[in-house]
């Protein structure tokens, strides 16, 4: 039988990091295994689901890639179907109607834990199953409860390896409702059997479930599907991955400049591991890697500095085309500006994208970079000026006078911008980085860019010029004579 997953999301809340990376799971399996993914929204709690949580969990899995062969069913949609199973499993004996009150039921187990496990399932007894159906006929509320059978309940985890369960530890527990509504272990096997999944790749959260499921299943006549249970995410504290963790819906990640593909190598690392040292993977190479074998059993912690990390490698990756509409769009005020220059001259702006995303890790860093190449007057980064301007104002003004007045004829590329550069320190009898450092103030505003000339290459002749003059104007009004 070929392989079929299934991703279950309940619309009750953005697609987070843990659905996210269960999703992902499911995918690179069905992909790897040539499977069929199937997306299966959960959606019977209506109280709780909503339309837009639907759509922000399609929207999610749309930016992430992972693409479905199936669905999105709706769990909501199965109700006959949930229902038609309940009756079979009535019919056969292995549910019952319960007509214990829900007040009944609540003092029992405050009084009488271990009465109240089983007091459900005498109760029926001493009805009787014909008088029952009468009385469930007549319009008297009830639920229906699964009768647990005797023993024990077993299946060989994917993950975990062998699991049990002893019967005995589980109450008989509900699959309808008194409201006629079926519950989530009800609606899950009847639906994971009607889309003939063949293994469930899910949370380990789910695994006190899964001997209902399975119990369920077989009270049916089917086989149950395989279960994988994937370890839970912790945050960097040690404590469950939530909210105050910061951003936990991927959605978040986009928006502040996580490229997906970084998301998704960042995701797949979460509780599983190539075998290899190998870190920075492609969606492709993630499929030709994943397996469920190497799917660790311990919690996984989430890093954000890993994943800014992984982010700036796939950056430093992705060719500048597939990099600039973003770019231009966070580049926010400057936008306008930056896409008229983007548009005049396309060679010069990819140039310059592909000169800086090296040393960025996420796009809005790259936007922020760019800024500097774009706009009219830069501000100076206070501790730069201070490292490389006022600890000698006189000997740096003379320095860069020498470089405005060299660089106002040399040919504008990097080697002869470097020997007129070198040659000068020469001259001056300095080192290249007394003239280096003061002069990536004076065009950047920052201690650290890319390579000088590079930078003067991107930045053009005039616009160096012209903020060389600024900061001998600058630097002017830092001469020791004027210092307090
Ligand atoms: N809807 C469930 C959840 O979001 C998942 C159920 C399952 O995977 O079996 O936790």
């Amino acid at each position: 039988m070929s392989l079929r997953v299934r991703f279950a999301p309940s619309p009750t809340g953005y697609l987070h990091v843990g659905g996210a990376r269960t999703a992902l799971f499911n995918w690179l399996l069905a992909r790897r295994a040539a499977g069929t993914f199937i997306l299966r929204v959960e959606d019977t709690d209506a109280d709780r689901s909503s339309e837009e949580m639907v759509q922000a969990i399609l929207d999610g899995m749309e930016w992430l890639g992972l693409d479905w062969d199936e669905g999105p069913h709706f769990q909501s949609r199965g109700l006959d179907r949930h229902r038609a199973d309940v009756s079979a499993l009535v019919g056969s004996g292995a549910a019952y109607f319960d007509f214990t009150s829900p007040d009944e039921l609540a003092r029992l187990r405050t009084d009488d834990p271990d009465r109240a496990l089983r007091f459900p399932r005498e109760a029926a007894d001493a009805v009787g199953a014909d008088d029952a159906a009468k009385r469930s006929a007549a319009g008297e509320p009830h639920a229906v409860r699964f009768r647990v059978p005797d023993g024990e309940t077993r299946w060989d985890d994917r993950v975990h390896g062998a699991m049990r369960f002893q019967n005995a530890d589980l109450e008989d527990f509900v699959l309808l409702r008194t409201d006629g509504t079926p519950t989530y272990n009800l609606a899950v096997a009847s639906d994971d059997a009607e889309q003939e999944i063949s293994l469930v790749i899910r949370g380990d959260d789910h695994i006190s479930n899964t001997p209902k499921q399975i119990l369920i299943h077989e009270a049916l006549g089917r086989s149950a599907p395989e279960y994988a249970h994937v370890p839970m995410i912790l945050g960097p504290d040690g404590k469950r991955l939530s909210k105050r963790h910061g951003a936990t819906a991927v959605g978040d990640y986009s928006a502040e400049g996580i490229l997906s593909d970084a998301m998704v190598n960042f995701l797949a690392l979460l509780g599983w591991s190539p075998g290899t040292d190998e870190e920075v993977m492609t969606r492709e190479q993630l499929v030709e890697r994943f397996s469920i074998d190497r799917v660790l059993k311990k919690s996984a912690v989430f890093d954000p500095t890993k994943l800014l990390w992984l982010n700036g490698q796939h950056l430093s990756r992705t060719p500048p085309e597939e990099l600039v509409e973003r770019v231009l769009v966070e580049m926010g005020e400057l936008e306008a500006i930056a896409r008229r220059e983007s548009e005049a001259n396309p060679e010069w702006f990819l140039g310059l994208l592909n000169l800086l995303k090296s040393r960025a890790r996420r796009t809005v860093d790259l936007a922020e970079q760019a800024r500097v190449y774009i706009v009219d007057t830069i501000d100076y980064d206070q501790d730069a000026i201070t490292k490389h301007w006022k600890k000698d104002p006189q000997a740096v003004t003379v320095r860069m006078e020498a470089l405005r007045e060299r660089f106002s004829d040399v040919a504008w590329r990097e080697e002869p911008l470097e020997s007129e550069l070198r040659a000068l320190a020469e001259e001056l009898k300095v080192g290249a980085g007394k003239l280096i450092h003061p002069l990536r103030v004076a065009v950047t505003g920052q201690a650290v860019s890319p390579g000088i000339f590079e930078v003067l290459v991107f930045m053009g002749r005039e616009r160096t010029l012209t903020r060389l003059d600024r900061a001998l104007n600058r630097l002017m009004t830092m001469a020791p004579r004027d210092e307090p």
